[in-house]
């Protein structure tokens, strides 16, 4: 027999934990269950020198906001895993870990949520297992030979824990750079396949740039002012919080003996063949940190605001005169290289066809009014994009989860409680 309970959440990262915290305030008995523990992407999916990119000031947990001392510095890994494990306990969090759940679907006018354990029913469903789900490794990687060890950015730990031998980074976004950046510290000899990613100044005019961003408004856009649907997955530009927050530039990697060529389009006669992209993509680079910082000053001196003007740190990831003479290498030959592994940080997919119910748009994601799906008692939270461009990062999940949790009072008040209707009087598969 299926375990009943009235709410269950999936995900115990910050967008599931934020329903649990008000749903807590509200007196509501809900669980949260998570295929690991608490923080599990957190803790299980970053590499050990992970930093936030996101300033400390960012993280306004509802009363759990950062207190310290330094609220324009960044995170470390584990001390943000503890930062919001501290928090989920200090609200008792209802956690159940461990379990996997394998499909959501409608029966008997109820949730049944098949697991890998128990299966539970319910009567209202949140599910907050995020945008950022699943490896994207691109078909290439079959023809990587076996003497080469593969992995995507999200298995990546350490350079300790690599086989001795020089490294190629498939993935110029931000997380491939922040790997880079890693590698080549620790005295690891790297090449980075660059693709289309923007940059960002990590500080401008005297503000650092999620400051600025939060500034200037820019992540309250909600997903209509994209021109484009596609946008809200777009990558995240180079940047980091490491060593106190630089920016990241591929004319810095190249500076600083990184080898940089264009995406990876074969495998043959021990090599890796390259795109001819290389320049564009540096450029597309450049220009984005270039159009960033007119966006600042025009901002600047629209608002009247007096600050400094820009300095020569502002532009230290910009190309230098020697910058213009990168070698356009067409292929590198992995044996006399001693390449030994390959990191693939070509980013995420998301998959929803768990869920058995028509939710997803045409891109198969989540399509909802302010969290809520058109299936009665199902909701998401902590998606990219969900309501406003912040809802999928730290700064975003409180303002959604209290309107998700005020959303799921109103729907328990009012529906199920008055016996109006079940989540079963919709149509599902
Ligand atoms: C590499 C990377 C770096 C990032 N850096 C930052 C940053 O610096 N600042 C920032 O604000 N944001 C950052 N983000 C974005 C964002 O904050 C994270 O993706 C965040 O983890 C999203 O929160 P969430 O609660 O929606 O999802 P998650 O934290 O991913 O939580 C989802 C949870 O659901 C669980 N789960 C998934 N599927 C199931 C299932 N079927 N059954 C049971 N449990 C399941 C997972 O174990 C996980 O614990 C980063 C994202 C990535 C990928």
């Amino acid at each position: 027999m299926p375990e009943y309970h009235k709410i269950v959440i999936i995900g115990a990262g910050q967008g599931g934990l934020g329903i649990s915290y008000y749903l807590t305030k509200f007196n509501l008995p809900h669980i949260v269950v998570d295929k690991g523990d608490i923080a599990n992407s957190w803790k299980e999916k970053r590499w050990d020198s992970f930093c936030l990119v996101t300033p400390n000031w960012t993280l306004n947990f509802p009363e759990y906001p950062y207190k310290g001392i330094n609220p324009n510095g960044f995170m470390k890994r584990d001390e943000f895993v503890e930062y919001i494990t501290k928090w989920a306990k200090s609200f008792n969090v209802p956690i159940r870990k461990n379990i996997n759940i394998k499909s959501v679907k409608i029966q008997n006018s109820k949730f049944l949520l098949e697991t890998n354990s128990k299966d539970f029913l319910s009567d209202v469903v949140v599910i907050a297992t995020s945008t950022h789900q699943l490896p994207k490794i691109p078909n290439i990687s079959k023809k990587i030979p076996n003497s080469i060890k593969s992995m995507h950015v999200e298995s990546y730990k350490n350079p300790l824990a690599l086989d001795k031998g020089e490294v190629l980074v498939v993935g110029s976004g931000q997380s491939g750079c922040q790997v880079v950046e890693d590698l080549h510290s620790a005295g690891i000899k790297v090449h980075l396949c660059v693709g289309k990613s923007g940059r960002l100044p990590r500080s401008y005019r005297g503000k650092d740039c999620i400051t600025w961003q939060k500034e200037m408004k820019l992540l309250d856009r909600t997903p209509d002012m994209l021109e484009n649907p596609s946008l809200r997955f777009a990558g995240d530009p180079h940047l980091t919080g490491r060593d106190g927050g630089k920016t990241l530039s591929l004319h810095k990697f190249h500076r600083n003996g990184v080898n940089l060529y264009g995406r990876l389009i074969d495998v043959s006669n021990n090599h890796f063949i390259f795109d001819n992209n290389l320049i564009s993509d540096i450029h597309y680079a450049d220009n984005y940190a270039k159009e960033f910082r007119k966006k600042i000053d025009d901002y600047i001196n629209f608002s009247k605001l007096n600050v400094p003007s820009s300095s020569h740190e502002d532009f230290d990831g910009e190309a230098t005169k020697d910058n213009k003479v990168i070698e356009i290498k067409g292929s590198l030959d992995f044996i006399n290289n001693k390449i030994k592994t390959i990191i693939w940080a070509t980013g995420f997919v998301y998959d929803f066809s768990w869920i058995k119910c028509p939710i997803t748009d045409e891109m198969g994601y989540p399509k909802t009014n302010q969290g809520a799906t058109n299936i009665k008692g199902l909701y998401f939270n902590g998606l990219n994009w969900m309501t406003k461009r912040k809802s999928g990062i730290l700064y975003g999940f409180d303002e959604d989860s209290i309107n998700v949790a005020k959303q799921i009072k109103n729907y328990l008040e009012n529906v199920i409680n008055s016996n109006n209707m079940n989540a079963g009087d919709h149509k599902c598969m």
